[in-house]
């Protein structure tokens, strides 16, 4: 296998069109609607992803927040592109040794899915022939481009999405490598590499979803096939190789199809509504009432190839599942899973009989309210079903958060670009590009030297930070006077293994405030090191302060002087131990100690009072 990456990043420096600020708003004032349809580009030619994101013919519904704008609305032309954008898109490519473009050309990217309110994105090449290097191999950097990102989707209803305008026009830093990862762990690797060499260039924006991945693989044999808007970096790995697994089964089934002479229909679809008639329960109950209809279409060759085989999750019945939903349909039932549904096994022989079909053949039902629609939902399983017979279909997939992925449209051609005509070409000149190399930001190897030498903390810890995009917390609690390794060992251990709370509610994120008055808790004795995690994971339970916290892990009201009594209790009543094995006698006692103390005193301060009284009792 090979892949590529596609890396996106939000800039904090301002929107790329407009004065409005880059902060999402949850306020909504206003909304409107728009419908969108595909339009030529600039050889007139309509790309082939932007028609059958058109053909769905959806309403899209764009909510205003109240920093919406007219550019946003698409009422008013963009502004002249955002300058510290383009400084810090520059700054990058230059970190990556890139050849800035003579003159930057803003382009509209054809995008219909209601994504953009004016039909584009506007994007723009910035720079070209990069490398990176990550544990000692190069990989390419074709393109570095600037472009706007997208509107927020925050709903779906049946032919209705709505988006809202906040994202929208936020710049990004478009980063692609070229083909040169083989493997599953490495798409990780380089996609942390330049996460960090982005962050490098202080400008921006952090936080989940502010950086996303498109992954290109392809596999001998198979096609490329790109998993669209990763957000989630530690899934990349998983991704990758479900992909690569997925081809695979899609060529092996190519196989078998072929060995069998299997074939898929031309014609339209059969209207075989009559036959469900009395179905009482399922998706047909409906049949032949309200004008819903059922529609199949037969495929010769195909039986017992259209679930999963016997330790795969892989089947090609949800490949074409996934085609039929595309149009708006909920889905499609196939041969391989019937009799069920409410439709019995008398029934799928008649069926089978009325579309003269033998044992190797197989078929497949949709249902709807809509002739037309049942009809071009067939058409694209028919289509979907033909690519299965040549192997794998290029097309551009969604990630789902099991790391699993599901067809989205097909892969976008070269027919999408034409130039945006409202922004003059902006030259970069020689001036601009040695003002900006007077001041290169630090690299993140720069970085992490310089953070484990003036912090004394190992390098591999420093490491961490640095790629968990964890430095610029690390250093604003150090600078609030809290001592580097407990706030490394909290921001890198503690932080990341809170459980996510029950009912899967949003992730706990801590202000730097509240993470400071843990730390403030650890450093005044009230609670030790190892009493952390209860308290982080009661703060993320709703409790609501840190002394809340304590009290509610169980961790309050255990003083010093409590301590030393409890050492000098257990001492006591193991004497006669203590006398005859003399320090041997501390390891069982400490365990003793620590299972009464848990988490409420250092480690340290508790095997320091034991050393002592053991000493006193001997000494007595
Ligand atoms: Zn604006």
């Amino acid at each position: 296998m090979k892949a590529g990456l596609e890396v996106h990043q939000q800039l904090a420096v301002g929107k790329l069109f407009c004065a409005c600020p880059t902060e999402l708003s949850e306020e909504v004032t206003d909304a409107f609607t728009r419908s969108l349809r595909a339009a030529g580009g600039e050889s007139r030619a309509v790309d082939i992803a932007a028609a059958h994101q058109a053909s769905r013919g959806l309403l899209y519904r764009y909510e205003t927040g109240p920093c919406s704008c007219l550019v946003e609305m698409d009422e008013e032309p963009p502004h002249p592109l955002n300058e510290n954008a383009l400084d810090t898109a520059l700054t990058f490519a230059l970190l990556l040794g890139a050849r800035p473009v003579d003159e930057i050309q803003v382009m509209r990217k054809i995008v219909v899915d209601g994504s953009n309110t004016t039909g584009f994105q506007r994007t723009a090449l910035v720079a070209v022939n990069g490398v990176l290097e990550v544990a000692g191999k190069r990989y390419s950097v074709p393109t570095i481009c600037l472009e706007e990102d997208a509107a927020r989707k925050v709903r779906e209803s049946p032919g209705e999405v709505t988006y809202r305008l906040d994202r929208l026009g936020i710049p990004l830093v478009e980063v692609a490598t070229g083909p040169e990862i083989v493997s599953g762990a490495e798409a990780r690797m380089v996609a942390e590499e330049i996460g960090a060499l982005l962050r490098a260039t202080r400008r921006v924006r952090r936080g989940i979803g502010t950086i996303r991945e498109d992954v290109n693989v392809s596999t001998e044999g198979g096609h490329r096939v790109e998993v669209k808007g990763v957000q989630e970096l530690r899934l990349i790995q998983e991704y990758v190789e479900r992909e690569v697994a997925r081809q695979k089964f899609l060529l092996e089934v190519r196989e078998a199809l072929v060995r069998r002479g299997a074939k898929v229909p031309e014609g339209p679809p059969r209207d075989v509504t009559d036959l469900f008639r009395s179905v009482t329960s399922g998706p047909f109950s409906g049949a032949g009432r309200g004008g819903q209809v059922v529609l199949a279409l037969p495929l010769p060759g195909f039986a017992g190839l259209l679930r999963s085989p016997p330790g795969s999750e892989e089947r090609l019945g949800r490949e074409l599942a996934d085609h039929a939903r595309s149009t708006g349909l909920r889905g499609l039932v196939h041969s391989d899973e019937l009799p069920a549904y409410g439709v019995s096994e008398t029934a799928v022989s008649e069926l089978r009989q009325r579309l003269s079909l033998a044992e190797p053949d197989a078929f497949v039902l949709v249902t709807d309210r809509s002739v037309e629609r049942a009809t071009l939902a067939l058409d694209r399983v028919a289509e979907r079903a033909r690519a299965a017979l040549i192997g794998v279909p290029g097309e551009t997939r969604d990630p789902l958060p099991d790391g699993s992925t599901r067809f989205s449209r097909p892969l976008p051609g070269r027919d999408r670009m034409y130039p945006e005509t409202d922004i003059p070409p902006i030259p970069i000149t020689s001036s601009r590009l040695d003002r900006l190399r007077s001041s290169m930001p630090e690299r993140p190897q720069e970085l992490e030297t310089r953070l484990s030498r003036s912090h004394g903390l190992p390098s591999e810890l420093v490491r961490q930070l640095v790629y968990a995009d964890l430095v610029v917390r690390f250093e604003s609690l150090v600078q609030q006077g809290h001592p580097a390794g407990l706030v490394a060992r909290l921001l890198i251990q503690d932080l990341p293994a809170v459980p996510v709370p029950d009912g899967g509610g949003p992730p706990f994120e801590p202000s730097d405030q509240l993470l400071g008055a843990v730390l403030a808790a650890i450093e005044s004795g009230r609670i030790a090191k190892e009493g952390v995690p209860p308290v982080l994971e009661a703060l993320a339970g709703g409790a609501p302060n840190v002394e809340a916290a304590i009290e509610r892990a169980g961790l309050s009201g255990f003083s010093r002087e409590d301590l030393l009594a409890l050492v000098h209790r257990v001492v006591e009543a193991n004497a006669d131990l203590v006398r005859s094995r003399g320090e041997a006698a501390f390891s069982p006692l400490m365990g003793d100690v620590m299972r009464e103390v848990r988490g409420r005193r250092d480690g340290r301060e508790v095997s320091e009072a034991l050393h002592a009284e053991i000493a006193r009792l001997r000494a007595g």
